[in-house]
């Protein structure tokens, strides 16, 4: 795979920067949903109990997968910051534009991924 030009690597950054906003965002109303749900849980009879506790089940699994989203996310604009931006943690290999265009925060290629999946 080439090497990523500077204009790629900004698209990848502005990119980066937007999922951080969304991801936090995401993250803090995930964070009030769980505490609605814990102050309803006392008003409320056992049916609508179990509701609220799927409900609450479903947030907080949303805010763990955006709070290792969000990690990944911020080390791939680490990378970035050191010029070590694009290049596969296993293999050192660089990464390919395609694939970070679609997935910016990836930090395998697709071949490792490929192998991590199995
Ligand atoms: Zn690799």
């Amino acid at each position: 795979m080439a090497k990523l030009t500077k204009t790629q690597i900004i698209h990848c950054r502005t990119a980066l920067e937007q999922i951080k906003d969304q991801l936090q965002d995401r993250i803090e109303q995930s964070g009030q949903s769980t505490e609605v749900v814990n102050l309803d849980q006392a008003l409320i009879g056992r049916i609508s109990r179990a509701d609220a506790i799927q409900q609450q089940n479903v947030a907080i699994s949303t805010r763990n997968s955006a709070t290792i989203r969000l990690k990944k996310v911020q080390f791939a604009i680490n990378t970035i910051d050191t010029n070590s931006y694009g290049y596969c943690k296993r293999c050192d290999e660089t990464i390919g534009y395609p694939r970070l265009e679609a997935q910016p925060e990836a930090n395998l290629c697709i071949n490792c991924q490929d192998k991590a999946d199995h």
